[in-house]
């Protein structure tokens, strides 16, 4: 048998900072045939995208001076400028925060909802919402969460906000109190509000040169691409691959957290039942090319919760970084609703005529082309179910000394920062630091 001190699978950001980061015998093993995972860039006709957004939001040191050291040619820090489409009318992100310019009766209802939430919550201030939908309606009101918050989940996710837990709220949503809700009323709100004010993005060749980077500071001998584990066993240490074992001291895996489990030949059927209860949305989306300058009245993106719009968000990278669409032109991402399913034709048609809508084009033909992409996993769907089934596989594994980790391995809503973070923890946990 084959032997590596350390076995890494899936060399997206959280496999390639392991084997950064681990260093000494290791083997990386990548099933595409470039590294990068979800930070891969695509080239159409020069027009560069991601898989959606991908903008970096850096908040650690040790991640920020890597990632300065691996891009040297530079970064550009953009200021977000995102923002809401509903009722006709354009609002600031986050919407709580920024109900200035909506129709007067649900500006009121906002409002209003919102007041009566802060009373309920000062006569019950220890009580704890059950799921996201009561988190959203004691924080923000029936108002808020009626127009926006409740709809736009509900299209990101494919399940209404009832059916998911408030565990993962508290980075990601912006809970101003009612003064600020009431300043966002009245149009004098902090639009700069949210984990992702600013952001930094590589000044050349897309999110990619980021994994790339990455990627030119390992060992080539030791990345095998176009590779992926037939099987595993983890009280027998070795991983199956290409037909034959090869034993490792060390396991961490980024794969899907119900692939591993599939994979491993010696996981007891609890593990195997609870992998059954893990739950994601797939990602779907569309790259399109527009033969105009800055769409979307120069926004980076756009929140959409109205049904009307078999879409949740579109946004402009080029708007943003402008190198990412030939000169002249420009790019959009369109991120489809996952509680509704409209055939290809009739998306096209309706981004087209949202776009004329507020105003970015004239005519259809301005859409230079439309490409749908589709990744099996998107979001992460933290229900009840899935808080417990994931606990009791992440401790099975643990207890086995393989590290699950990555944003599926570790069935979590994380950045690209985590990403790195989780490698370097893990490269840390082998060292036995
Ligand atoms: C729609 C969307 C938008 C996002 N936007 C942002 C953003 O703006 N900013 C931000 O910071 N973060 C963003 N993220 C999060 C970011 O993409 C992730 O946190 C990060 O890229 C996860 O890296 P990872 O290595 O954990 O997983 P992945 O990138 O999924 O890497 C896993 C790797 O494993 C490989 N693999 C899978 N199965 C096998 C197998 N059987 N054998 C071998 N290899 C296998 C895959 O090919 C892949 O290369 C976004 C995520 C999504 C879904």
């Amino acid at each position: 048998m084959h032997k590596h001190d350390v076995i890494i699978l899936g060399a997206g950001l959280s496999g390639l900072s392991t084997a950064m980061h681990s260093g000494g015998d290791y083997l990386l093993v990548e099933r595409d045939e470039r590294v990068g995972g979800l930070t891969r860039t695509e080239d159409i006709d020069g027009f560069l995208f991601n898989h959606t957004g991908h903008w970096l939001h850096l908040r650690n040191d040790d991640v920020k001076q890597l990632v300065a050291d691996l891009l040297p040619d530079g970064m550009l820090t953009v200021d977000r400028k995102a923002r809401i489409y509903t009722h006709g009318v354009f609002t600031g992100y986050p919407f709580q925060a920024n109900l200035a310019g909506l129709p007067a009766p649900v500006l009121r209802a906002c409002v209003q909802n919102a007041v009566e939430a802060a009373v309920r919550r000062a006569a019950k201030p220890r009580s704890r919402p059950k799921s996201f939908l009561e988190y959203v309606r004691h924080h923000f009101g029936d108002g808020i969460a009626d127009y926006f918050i409740v709809p736009y989940n509900t299209k990101l996710w494919g399940v209404s906000p009832g059916e998911v837990t408030a565990d993962w709220t508290q980075r990601f949503v912006p809970v101003p109190d009612v003064a600020g809700i009431v300043d966002g009323a009245l149009g004098t709100a902090d639009r700069a509000m949210g984990y992702n004010a600013t952001f930094l993005y590589p000044a050349a060749g897309g999110i990619e040169s980021l994994p790339r980077a990455m990627e030119s500071r390992l060992d080539p001998g030791r990345i095998r691409l176009k590779t992926q584990p037939s099987a595993i066993n983890v009280s027998e240490k070795w991983v199956e691959i290409e037909g034959e074992r090869t034993s490792y001291d060390h396991l961490v895996s980024t794969l899907p957290l119900p692939e591993l489990v599939a994979l491993t030949r010696d996981a007891p059927g609890t593990i195997r039942r609870a992998a059954g209860r893990l739950r994601c949305s797939p990602l779907r989306y569309v790259n399109v090319g527009l033969s105009i300058e800055r769409p979307l009245d120069g926004s980076h993106w756009i929140y959409l919760p109205e049904a009307r719009f078999p879409f949740y968000r579109v946004g402009s990278a080029s708007n943003a970084v402008p190198s990412l669409a030939p000169p002249g032109r420009s790019s959009l991402y369109v991120e489809l609703a996952n509680d509704q399913q409209a055939p290809q034709e009739d998306v096209v048609r309706a981004i087209a005529a949202f776009l004329k809508e507020i105003g970015s084009i004239r005519d259809e033909s301005e859409l230079l082309f439309a490409a749908f992409r589709e990744h099996p996993y998107g979001y992460v769907i933290y229900d009840k179910p899935c808080a417990r089934a994931r606990r009791t596989i992440l401790d099975f594994f643990d207890g086995n000394q393989v590290q699950s980790i990555g944003r599926y391995g570790a069935w979590t809503y994380n950045s690209m920062e985590d990403a790195i973070l989780d490698g370097m923890v893990a490269a840390r946990r082998i060292r036995g630091l």
